[in-house]
């Protein structure tokens, strides 16, 4: 068992690779995240809560009634059929006879009208949303072969999809509400009652159509065979199960592929859960006795196989109604696989199927009961939901993937920068050598051309001094010559010779004197471009110790920035280096995690494992102890006998039907706890209470056939005699003559009651008492002993007829309407046994002096009593013998009457059918 589920598992988790994988891309992760509807026709799901009561898990029971069809017309002779529904008040009332029926609520009541989609909706659908919501769920009909449980359950509905039955609607919601692509839909269609479980495989479903050819081939296979009760049902339980799985995981997930906060992500993620749940939709097989059904040689012994099944399902059913310690859940193969539908966790809804036909009201009843048993059954309803580890442990291997190589990629972005900025270091070291260089070489040039420069000024400046003194020197030539030609002209006076010569060196010595002039202008003026010169020099030398200056500042502008980069990029490479440092410690943390989800995963594993140990063992210690419970015998045996079968007779009183149905569980109650043979010896009691409430016990033991026989068998019947003839109690007067109408409706019963003086006893308490409801119960006992034709002498030697017709005296419609039943029987009764020559002359009846009320009657009262009367003249006029008495009572015109108003057809033909056959009638008609 452990290894299928787990190669399910695997083969599970293959399929569900696409939607698994996280981080192969944010956008597909997100379009993933809202899986795609199988189809465009999903509804909307209403609320599966229920308003109409508050537990949610109780199983809840629906009655569903079959529209006649024509195997159910002849069987209707008793003109009504057996149970009338209140859909209004969700009730039904069963009717056993004329003076006694039964009202039960259920939860929902369908008449024969009602359509398989409203049956789906009420029934089906708030279990089929459960499960969709994570719990365990099942719908079960329940019903005798024939009452339409296949019809509700399984019908395909392939022409008319308003036919559909409950398991393909309920397939059509599923394929709705679940995804394709997340969700897995799979179903198995079982059977018990045979050997093998024919397919009994799980089939994963693709859609409807699929389905539908699915179900075919399992209602091909399904094992039918024919009954006396119907040739279209099967003997067999079918049980569709469906499993579904629907993943909660891709609606919590977001994008895994961010990096920025991508430790925040993992811890915001959700534990990936799976719901699991299972639907069972169950068309049992029929639940009517063997022995009316027909079964014979092979299937009969499948029908017993079948029938312990459902009586297994039926002790269960018991058992949890009436909170016993003890289920037999494992006495078979249908309450096994149904564990958890009653009693368990599942949410439960039971349709009970019944037909409207008086001929099966034993049947109809039993399922009734079985449906009111069921609606007691309080379930756990429980989620089914558990954590998807296989998931949960891809997500974290993705994500340790996803981080390791974002760490790697971080690495490599380091360690590329840390090379660039060496890279750059090395530049701005090499350009500021380079310039260091230049800077020397200008700088040295530049001390040079200084040197140059001065020297030159200081060689200006002697050259400059030099003239100067030149200049001072013919200053005083001049001045030396301007004397001397002072002198001369002296001279000239002295001497006019030597004048012309002075003239001449006058002349000359003016020439050389301009000329001197001249050149001492020349001299000033290059002495003024000297000057000028060494003033440009001297600018030119504090220009350039200027830009020496700016020059210095630069290089120190540019140290300082190589520092402060070299300062910045180390910070760098330490801040790089603790964030490596973090992501480090991070991947570590996050393989620890890895690690101990892992032992997580294979601790749940191991835990798994002895859990289901356990229970094996304790399976094991269940079976030894129902073993032990089982052989204890015959105790358990009469309880769910008596269970099965309610008391269905009580007299009417104005008690509330609750309080009605509250007394039958005492008094089911009663009947296990005290065993019969007890109660009838209390009928014997001295205290009066104890003999009243005994007779009651009695009385609705009474009325279900299956006590009858044993009540009889164990002195009841004396019993009952003994205490109408002793007692002076009306109420025992009452109840028992009410004890003894329903065992009276056994044919064997009634011989036995005329030969132990019944007759008589009933006819003493007629004349004795006026009470209406005693009256009632004692015409009620004496018409049913008018249906036995071998004893209608006996009866009317005891009185019986007397006393039946001297209780008219009262005027009770109730008490008068079972006379009138009293003398049809009587009537019917008589005529067949004249007919069939067993007797013969003047109707006994007549004898007693029924016909004269006959006549005077036969429209007074209710329909039902006045189609008594008429049924009786037409059975008296079939017996020549009484045809004086008609004619002379003048129940001639009463006959006439009837052949031709009657409300019945077939009362009309009996009455024309007596007059044309007896020409003396015939002739006093005319
Ligand atoms: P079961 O499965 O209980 O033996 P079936 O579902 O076979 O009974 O019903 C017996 C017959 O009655 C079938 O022919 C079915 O079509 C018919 N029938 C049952 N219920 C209904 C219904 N509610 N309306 C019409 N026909 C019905
Ligand atoms: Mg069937």
């Amino acid at each position: 068992m452990a290894s299928n589920a787990s190669s399910r598992a695997s083969l599970r988790s293959e399929r569900q690779i696409p939607t698994g994988r996280v981080g192969n891309g944010s956008a597909s992760a997100r379009t993933k995240s809202v899986p795609p509807k199988r189809s465009a026709t999903a509804s909307s799901l209403r609320s599966p809560v229920d308003p109409d009561n508050a537990d949610p898990g109780r199983v809840r029971v629906a009655v569903r009634l079959r529209p006649r069809n024509a195997d159910d017309f002849p069987h209707d002779s008793d003109f009504t059929s057996c149970v009338e529904l209140q859909p209004e008040f969700k009730r039904l009332k069963l009717r056993k006879n004329n003076w006694s029926s039964e009202s039960y609520r259920f939860d929902e009541v369908f008449t024969e009208r009602s359509s398989q989609l409203r049956v789906y909706e009420a029934v089906a659908k708030p279990v089929v949303e459960s499960v969709l919501a994570g719990y365990n769920g099942t719908v079960m009909a329940y019903g005798q072969t024939g009452t339409g449980k296949t019809y509700t359950v399984g019908r395909l509905g392939k022409d008319d999809p308003s036919e559909r039955g409950i398991m393909v609607r309920a397939l059509e919601d599923i394929l709705a509400s679940t995804s394709a692509v997340s969700d897995i839909v799979e179903v198995s269609y079982l059977q018990t009652g045979e050997v093998s479980l024919p397919g009994a495989a799980v089939v994963e479903l693709r859609d409807l159509d699929h389905f539908l050819e699915l179900l075919q081939t399992g209602e091909a296979n399904r094992h039918a065979s024919n009954t006396k009760l119907n040739t279209e049902s099967s003997r067999s339980h079918a049980i569709l199960a469906v499993h579904i799985q629907r993943s909660l995981k891709g609606k919590e997930e977001k994008d895994s592929s961010s990096l920025a906060n991508s430790s925040d992500n993992f811890s915001s993620h959700r534990v990936p859960l799976l719901l699991k749940s299972k639907l069972l939709i169950v068309d049992l097989a029929g639940s009517e006795r063997i022995n009316k059904s027909g079964s014979e040689g092979h299937m009969l012994e499948e029908a017993k196989f079948i029938n312990l099944s459902l009586t297994s399902l039926g002790k269960c059913i018991n058992a949890l109604a009436e909170n016993s310690p003890h289920i037999p859940t494992r006495d078979s193969k249908l309450t096994r696989l149904l564990r958890d539908s009653f009693g368990g966790s599942a949410r439960t809804s039971l349709i009970i199927t019944i037909g409207p036909s008086a001929k099966y009201y034993s049947e109809t009843s039993s399922t009734i009961m079985f449906g009111q048993r069921a609606m007691k059954i309080v379930n756990t309803v429980k989620l089914k939901e558990e954590v998807d580890y296989e998931s949960l442990y891809r997500k974290v291997e993705n994500q340790v993937d996803s981080l390791t190589s974002e760490l790697e990629r971080q690495q490599k972005l380091r360690d590329a920068d840390k090379v660039q900025m060496q890279k750059k270091l090395k530049e701005y070291e090499a350009s500021f050598a380079e310039f260091e260089e230049t800077f020397s070489m200008k700088s040295e040039n530049l001390e040079k051309e200084n040197n140059r420069l001065e020297l030159e000024i200081r060689r200006l400046v002697e050259d400059l001094n030099n003239e100067k003194h030149q200049n001072d020197l013919m200053s005083k030539e001049i001045v030396h010559l301007k004397m001397s030609l002072n002198q001369s002209k002296e001279q000239q006076l002295e001497n006019s010779m030597s004048q012309n010569i002075l003239a001449d060196t006058t002349q000359m010595y003016g020439k050389k004197i301009e000329e001197l002039l001249k050149q001492l202008e020349d001299e000033q003026s290059r002495s003024a471009s000297l000057e000028e010169q060494l003033n440009e020099m001297c600018q030119q030398l504090s220009d350039t110790q200027n830009s020496l200056q700016t020059q210095e500042n630069v290089v120190d502008e540019l140290k300082k920035e190589l520092s402060e980069i070299h300062e910045e990029s180390t910070s760098q490479i330490q801040s790089l280096k603790v964030k490596y440092d973090e992501l480090f410690s991070e991947k570590e943390l996050l393989y620890e995690e890895l690690k101990s989800m892992e032992e997580k995963v294979l601790n749940e594993a191991r835990q798994r494992k002895s859990l289901e140990e356990e229970v094996l063992k304790l399976n094991r210690a269940l079976c030894d102890n129902s073993v032990e419970l089982e052989s204890k015998g015959p105790y358990s045996m009469t309880r769910s006998a008596s269970g099965l079968s309610g008391a269905v007779f009580m007299p009417r009183s104005v008690k509330s039907r609750e309080t009605i149905s509250g007394q039958k569980d005492t008094i089911s109650k009663i009947f296990e706890e005290v065993g019969l043979s007890n109660i009838l010896s209390m009928l014997k009691s001295e205290d009066l209470d104890v003999q009243i409430h005994a007779v009651k016990v009695v009385a609705n033991l009474a009325a279900e056939d299956i006590n009858q026989e044993r009540i009889v068998e164990e002195g009841g019947l004396d019993a009952l005699l003994l205490l109408l003839e002793a007692s002076e109690n009306t109420t025992i007067h009452r109840v028992t003559a009410g004890a003894i109408a329903n065992l009276a409706m056994n044919g064997s019963n009634q011989g036995l009651i005329m030969n132990k003086g019944g007759a008589r006893l009933l006819a003493n308490i007629a004349s004795k008492t006026n009470d209406p409801q005693t009256l009632r119960m004692v015409a009620g006992a004496i018409a049913n002993l008018c249906g036995n034709e071998k004893l209608h002498v006996t009866l009317k030697k005891d009185g019986g007829i007397k006393a039946l017709l001297g209780m008219i005296r009262g005027g009770h419609s109730d008490v008068i309407a079972q006379i009138a039943r009293g003398i049809a029987n009587f009537a019917k009764c008589e005529s067949r046994s004249i007919s069939q020559g067993f007797r013969k002359g003047r109707s006994l009846l007549i004898e007693d002096g029924a016909l004269n009320w006959m006549v005077a009657n036969s429209t007074t009262f209710s329909a039902s009593t006045s189609r008594h009367i008429e049924l009786a003249f037409c059975h008296l006029a079939q017996n020549e013998d009484n045809a004086g008495d008609i004619i002379s009572s003048g129940g001639i015109k009463e006959l006439v009457r009837i052949s031709q108003v009657s409300s019945r057809e077939d009362i009309r033909n009996l009455a024309k059918k007596a007059l044309n056959s007896n020409p003396v009638l015939l002739a006093a008609a005319r």
